[in-house]
């Protein structure tokens, strides 16, 4: 990939990504796989101003042979180090970009119900910093390929021409590949801004969702619930691009609320695995039954992680005929197969989505319907034919994507 392009994507990832503003402090998480990139980005982030950029390098066979041979009690312990890092960055409100390269199947063989406990038992532990980070720090979440990650998605290709290939998806599905990448964002963000606002004008109640795999599913809104996109404000005001690429509109539904079946229409790549062909049974809001053709184990302990894993976090509305989903590549990552099509998260929500939430504490937005987990994980259900109806408080039923695009 030229010089010239990959300067203006790490352009895009400080200026529009995390928006680092002068005197800021800059962490930036990324593997060995493409190191000058990464210190192209630093750069950036002290032509934008930062006062410090620290990189926190990773390497996954490292990583595998920790989650391998380390005890799950070391595992589940946040070092005085790692507890150092983590307050640092809450006293800073430090910037976080996460480049992402990783091979998809690179966790493969580790043992999931250890890694998922000590997962659990570290969350208490940082869950402090983590409340004083959230919506007031920016933060980005982008990608570079990693050479196993690259032969994965192009298996048929060699290595430098799948890394090359990889590149080339990336900067087209993150609007990076052009002239200027800044504007073409600014130009998408003010879209996805459009769509959001018609959506939260309609004040819907509720979503129906069918289509002909059996996807037959309605879920509920919340009161003051709104419909986000594209950039997003911490509680000081900055504005930031949390993913790059990003296609959904997504709001946070009632946690709680929720009856139907969804059928997934993407393989699910979780922990290092691949759950495919699966389907979500709701009652009462909650995960009552879950079938997979494969990873259905899997998937059963993603649900039984907590309370709110059960429950869903966030409903995306993305158009069948995304950029990413007409690139015909499945990337085996959620960052990008996330923004292929309409898909539903369980865990986390957001509390960006309930107006005025900068009001409010995390335990009122939780109160206020926004449901809290440990984990957050989308799973893809849009197809060609989806329908998504809108339900208002009136009993008005408005179309919102008719046979898998945007009906408005
Ligand atoms: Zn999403």
């Amino acid at each position: 990939m030229r010089k010239s392009q990959l300067k203006k994507y790490a352009k895009l990832l400080v200026k529009a990504g995390l928006n680092v503003k002068k005197g800021q402090t800059v962490f930036v998480q990324a593997g060995l796989d493409q190191p000058e990139f990464v210190a192209t980005v630093v750069e950036e982030c002290y032509k934008a101003g930062a006062r410090e950029v620290y990189v926190e390098w990773s390497y996954q066979p490292a990583e595998k042979l920790n989650a391998l041979y380390m005890s799950q009690e070391d595992l589940s312990r946040l070092t005085p180090w790692g507890e150092a890092k983590w307050a640092y960055k809450a006293e800073k409100y430090a910037c976080r970009l996460f480049i992402e390269s990783e091979d998809p199947d690179g966790m493969k063989g580790v043992d999931v119900q250890k890694m998922s406990e000590a997962r659990k038992a570290l969350f208490p532990q940082v869950k402090k910093y983590r409340d004083l980070l959230e919506n007031r720090h920016q933060w980005c979440i982008a990608a570079v390929p990693g050479a196993a990650w690259a032969k994965k998605v192009f298996p048929d290709l060699s290595e430098k021409r799948a890394i090359e290939k990889l590149w080339q998806a990336i900067l087209y599905t993150s609007r990076a590949d052009g002239k200027n990448p800044i504007a073409a964002w600014k130009e998408h963000n003010a879209n996805l801004k459009k769509r959001c606002e018609y959506l939260n004008s309609l004040s819907l109640t509720a979503l129906e969702y069918k289509s002909a795999n059996g996807t037959d599913f309605k879920v509920w809104l919340n009161e003051d619930g709104v419909f986000a996109a594209g950039s997003e404000k911490t509680r000081g005001g900055r504005v930031f691009h949390p993913n790059i690429p990003s296609e959904e509109v997504f709001t946070s539904p009632k946690a709680g609320k929720a009856e139907g079946i969804v059928y997934s229409t993407k393989p699910l790549s979780y922990q290092g695995e691949l759950i495919e062909n699966f389907s979500v049974r709701f009652t009462g809001g909650k995960v009552t039954e879950v079938k997979a053709e494969k990873g259905e184990e899997q998937l059963k302990k993603m649900v039984a992680m907590d309370e709110g894993a059960a429950m869903l976090g966030e409903c995306a509305i993305i158009p069948f005929d995304s950029p990413i989903n007409n690139s015909g590549i499945l990337f085996y990552n959620t960052l990008f197969d996330e923004n292929a099509s309409c898909h539903l998260a369980l865990g986390k929500g957001f509390n960006e989505c309930l107006k005025d939430y900068d009001k409010y504490s995390d335990e009122e937005c939780k109160r206020r319907g926004i449901n809290e987990s440990m984990i957050h994980v989308d799973f893809m259900i849009g197809s060609r034919d989806m329908n998504i109806t809108g339900v208002t408080a009136s009993g008005e039923r408005v179309a919102i994507l008719k046979d898998g695009n945007w009906a408005f």
